[in-house]
């Protein structure tokens, strides 16, 4: 039996101290908790970049390395000059933003593909050494769109499997990316690629069908002799531990307190300070809602964490800004000496502060303009074991094809958004529970580790 190897750009650490005092903790969110228990449960190698820099001590090092092993992670080392190309540059800077549909934020010079091939090939090296016969090789999201083939160079034989965690943009945004042929020819080196939803995959296939001209029969096409399988596998979220921290001592008496300006309803947003994510937006619907219903001064307050993101990048300090100013005009605007209509936190928050917002929310709001999947909106859903709680949610969230009982918005039309959240707050009780039970009855069977299993079950049967 052939063992797995999970490649991700990030290892699921964190590496905090210097020197041989290097401490390796477990990080938490997205791909970490997400593959996390397949890793523990498989006995699974897992190749990455562990965020040290290659130019480190050697006793740090040593250190990582031997905490490494004894977590069966293997290092792929990147110097700070790597780091800010590969990763930076072009993963969070030039495919980001394409892959989102966001073309104005562009750089106007894109430079750097070399150094993204370089360290992909790099990734590919060590994926290959540590390879044996009959294994089976996960491969992970956009910043190693060009593994696949240059695992496949090395090692024909391997079963390789590509997930997409962002979106497959519409070809006529995808074209205006250089090299995109390149990095589509990338992906096919696997035998499996997976996406959330069908309709990224459709906006893959029309690439390839403009691109290369080939058509997909099956769920799957052929390209350079090879059947290669697309797949549709949405992602899910822990759902049982969310539910099981909704009655953890230390989150119900979180939820009181946000909970305890009587009268008070709350509406809540939490997202990573990202432009793909529609913050001013939401900030200007909740302005709007303000203005034209007054009736719920002093009787709503609109809770957002934004979690600094990025911060070295341009595009990300701008919307940060825009953000900051339109939190400052509103609360200014409506703000009265006993109320405040927005509580904004530029941190991260931890998991009993997470699960106390997501269960003292009248209103979760998830307007996203473009996600891939979004996984606040499932854990939303996961921790509303009381049944209410209304979740409004943006049409471009992969999660709005499985989340059909939500409220489904579009987060650029900020007069249709403000009044949807008027009716969110209106919304009779039997109606709120009647939804909430329909998003429960999906999320909490269609966990991540169904998603897992699930890919690899077909990535198992791939060359079948
Ligand atoms: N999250 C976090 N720290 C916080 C707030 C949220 O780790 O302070 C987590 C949240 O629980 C979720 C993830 O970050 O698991 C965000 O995932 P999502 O798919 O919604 O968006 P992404 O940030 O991946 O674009």
């Amino acid at each position: 039996m052939g063992r797995l190897i999970i490649v991700s750009n990030r290892l699921p650490i964190t590496v905090t101290g210097c020197g041989d005092a290097i401490e390796v903790a477990p990080s938490s969110g997205g791909l970490a908790t997400g593959l996390g228990s397949v890793h523990e449960d498989c006995g699974s190698l897992w190749v990455g970049w562990s965020g040290l820099d290659a130019h480190a001590s050697p006793e740090a090092r040593r250190s990582l390395q031997t905490q490494l092993s004894s977590r069966r992670l293997v290092e792929v080392p990147l110097s700070s000059e790597e780091v800010s190309v590969y990763y930076e540059h072009i993963a969070n800077g030039v495919l980001w933003p394409i892959f989102h549909d966001q073309l104005e934020k562009l750089p106007n010079l894109i430079e750097g593909w070399e150094t993204y091939d370089a360290v992909n090939a790099r990734y590919a090296d060590i994926v290959a050494a540590c390879a044996r016969p009959g294994d089976t090789v996960w491969i992970h999201d956009f910043h190693l769109m060009r593994v696949p083939a240059l695992l496949r160079e090395r090692a024909p034989d391997l079963r390789i499997g590509f997930f997409l965690h962002i979106p497959f943009p519409n070809p006529e945004i995808f074209f205006a990316l250089p090299r995109r042929q390149w990095l589509v020819e990338g992906m096919l080196g696997a035998d499996l690629v997976g996406f959330h939803t069908r309709r990224y995959r459709g906006h893959f296939t029309a690439a390839l069908r403009r691109l290369l001209g080939i058509e997909m029969q099956n769920d799957s096409i052929t390209y350079n002799g090879r059947r290669v399988r697309l797949g549709i596998f949405p992602m899910g979220v822990d759902s049982a531990s969310f539910a099981e921290r909704a009655a953890d001592r230390k989150v119900v008496a979180e939820t009181a307190r946000l909970q305890s300006d009587r009268g008070i309803r709350l509406l809540v947003g939490i997202d990573r300070l990202d432009y793909s994510k529609g913050l001013p937006k939401r900030l200007l619907a909740f302005e709007r809602l303000l203005t034209m219903h007054p009736e719920w001064l002093e009787r709503i307050r609109l809770v957002q964490v934004a979690v600094p993101s990025r911060e070295g990048l341009a595009a990300y300090k701008s919307v940060r800004r825009l953000v900051e100013e339109l939190v400052g005009r509103i609360n200014g605007r409506f703000g009265t000496h006993r109320w405040t209509p927005i509580r904004y936190i530029n941190r991260s928050v931890n998991d009993t502060i997470l699960s106390a917002l997501y269960r003292a929310a009248d209103v979760m709001l998830v307007t996203p303009l473009r996600d891939g999947m979004n996984l606040v909106a499932k854990e939303f859903v996961a921790t509303r074991t009381d049944g209410d709680g209304v979740l409004v949610l943006s049409e471009f969230a992969g999660a709005a094809d499985e989340l059909t009982r939500a409220v489904i918005v579009n987060p650029y039309d900020v007069d249709g958004l403000a009044e949807a959240l008027h009716l969110a707050l209106e919304m009779p009780v039997g109606e709120r529970r009647e939804r909430m039970q329909a998003l429960r009855a999906h999320v909490m069977p269609n966990d991540v580790s169904k998603w897992s299993h699930g890919f690899l079950a077909q990535l198992g049967s791939a060359n079948a």
